[in-house]
This record gives C-alpha cells, structure tokens and sequence, in this order.
C-alpha cells in the first residue's frame, strides 16, 4: 500500500485500506505458522514432448493445506510472502524439500526428469541465495544436472549485472535457468544475449487462443523462432486442449505442461501417474 501512495501526496487512510493491511498481516502470520506446522506441500505437474507426449520432467508447485480446510493457492500467500523474508524462509524450504525427493525418487528408481523450483525475487537476489543452494547440492548431489530455477523477467530487470553475476554461478553449479511467464513482462528482448538462460516459458495467456487467433499463434512461431536461434529450450505453459496442442506441434514447439495432459498434484499422485505412463 505505501508502494501506491506518491511521496508529498496527502493521505487518506480510508476503512477499507485499513482492513487490507490487516488481512495481509493476519495470511502473513498464518503462513508463518503454517512453515513451522508443516502445513505447507509440495504440488507437481508433468511436463512432456509435444510430439509424442514424451515424460521430461515437472514443475513443483507450492500449496498450502490448512488442517480442515481447503488448499490455498500460491497466487494468495506468495505475493504476500514475498513482501517480507518470509518468501526466503519459504524459499529454501521448498529448495530443500525438492532436493530431498529428488534424491529419493533416483534411489527409488523413480524417474519423473528434471524438476523445476519457482524463485521469487527476494529469494533469487537475497545474499545467502548462491551458497545456500551450493551446500543443498552437496547435501543432494543427485539434484545436480536435474534441477531448474524458473524466474520471471522482473527478477532478472531489477538488476541486470547483479543477475548476470548470479546466474553465472548457479549455472556453473549445473542447475539450470529457465525465463517464466515470458513474454508477458517487458517488450525488449535484448537481456536475453546477457544472460546465461537455458529456457523459456511461454506464458499461459498466449497458448490460451493459439487454435483461434491468427495473431497469438504468430506471436508464438515469433518467440519459438526466437529461442531456436539463441538456442534456448521452451515450454508452454497452461495447454488445456487438443486444438491448442496441436497448433504448438505444427509450430515446432517442444514441450508443454497443461491441464489437457496434468493438473499439480501430490507426490504419492505424480508416482502412481508416472508408472501408468
Ligand atoms: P507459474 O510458475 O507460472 O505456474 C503455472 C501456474 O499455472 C500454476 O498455478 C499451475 O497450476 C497453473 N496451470 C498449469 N497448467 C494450467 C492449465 O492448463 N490451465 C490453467 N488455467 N492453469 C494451469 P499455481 O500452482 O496456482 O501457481 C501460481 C504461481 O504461483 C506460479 O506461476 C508461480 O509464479 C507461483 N508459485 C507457485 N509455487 C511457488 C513456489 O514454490 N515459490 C514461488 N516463489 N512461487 C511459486
Ligand atoms: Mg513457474
Ligand atoms: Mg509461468
Ligand atoms: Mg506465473
């Protein structure tokens, strides 16, 4: 809120701010809570080929299930996780968690591919961020070469030499970079020569009409034609149909995740869903 009020300006807290700052502060002491009790899981969902549904890895999802209450979706505790160094604390959990069942999965011959962790920018630009995740790879040594950090432009943009620095090191840890949401952020993709990226996401809101407008479809052959010359992997994201699948194997397009094939779902899930592939 203070974020939305001009420096000099006269301010007026109304009720209704008022009640803002109090919801926040309540889901952001709850979440606190919520670390500490274990109530938070790690969600996963499938990534395959496009053209022939070939398994290559998931995307962890982050939920949290209150004791007798339904699941709350990231989209309601991250932004306000990412406020404070809550979403650090939050960060490394879901980090250490993922590397943990990494780790189990290979021992169980389980093989679900690389596995790709959100990180917030807080987390992504926090000191500790590079050696923290140095020491979870000596811990888990079976996580190198199967890891991916998925970060949105605005976190690269924020500070590109600073990113620049960082990505250097993570990749020379063997995780890789993937770009989320891409497209949605900025209009220059320039950054993109700097950077020392694997992957890109194209986000939902591109995919969602792909079989239906001209213009969208033109905007994907854009960035797949984009990612084959800087020789970057891609994945689309949100494909809920058999027309939008489709389209992105005429277009060449590699890899999706979606609905269509899988929702996020919880480990004992993904195992059971993974053997009947
Ligand atoms: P994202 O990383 O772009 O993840 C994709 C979102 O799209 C997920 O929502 C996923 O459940 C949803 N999705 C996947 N396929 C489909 C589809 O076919 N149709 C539709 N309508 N949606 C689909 P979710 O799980 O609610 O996560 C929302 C966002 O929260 C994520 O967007 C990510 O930015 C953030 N997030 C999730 N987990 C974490 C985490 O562990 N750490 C951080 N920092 N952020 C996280
Ligand atoms: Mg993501
Ligand atoms: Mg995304
Ligand atoms: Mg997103």
């Amino acid at each position: 809120i203070a974020k939305r009020i001009a420096p000099g300006s006269h301010v007026f807290f109304n009720q209704e701010m008022a009640d803002e700052v109090q919801e926040r502060l309540r889901i952001s002491n709850a979440l606190q809570q919520a670390l500490a009790n274990n109530e938070l899981e790690l969600y996963f969902q499938p990534q395959q080929q496009v053209q022939d549904n070939r398994q290559l890895g998931v995307e962890v999802l982050l939920r949290w299930l209150p004791p007798g209450k339904k699941p709350i979706p990231p989209g309601h505790f991250i932004p306000i996780a990412e406020e404070t160094s809550l979403i650090c604390d939050i960060g490394d959990w879901v980090l250490q968690q993922t590397c943990s069942r990494i780790q189990s999965w290979q021992a169980g011959g389980h093989a679900p591919g690389r596995v790709a962790v959100n990180i917030s920018a807080r987390h992504f630009h926090s000191t500790h961020f590079v050696s923290r995740l140095s020491r979870l790879l000596l811990q888990y040594p079976a996580c190198r070469h199967n890891l991916t950090l998925e970060v949105t432009e605005g976190v690269i943009l924020e500070n590109l030499q600073e990113s620049r620095n960082r990505m250097t090191q993570i990749k020379a840890l063997g995780v890789n970079l993937s770009i989320d949401d891409f497209g949605t952020g900025y209009s220059s993709f320039a950054y993109l020569r700097e950077l020392p990226v694997d992957e890109l996401k194209l986000d939902r809101s591109f995919i969602q009409h792909i079989d239906q407008r001209p213009q969208d479809k033109a905007i994907i052959a854009c960035l797949l034609e984009l990612a084959n010359t800087l020789q970057l992997s891609v994945v689309a994201e949100g494909v809920e149909t058999e027309p939008q699948l489709a389209t992105l194997a005429e277009l060449n397009c590699p890899a999706y995740q979606g609905y269509l094939r899988a929702r996020p779902m919880p480990e004992a899930d993904l195992l059971r869903w993974l053997a009947a592939q």
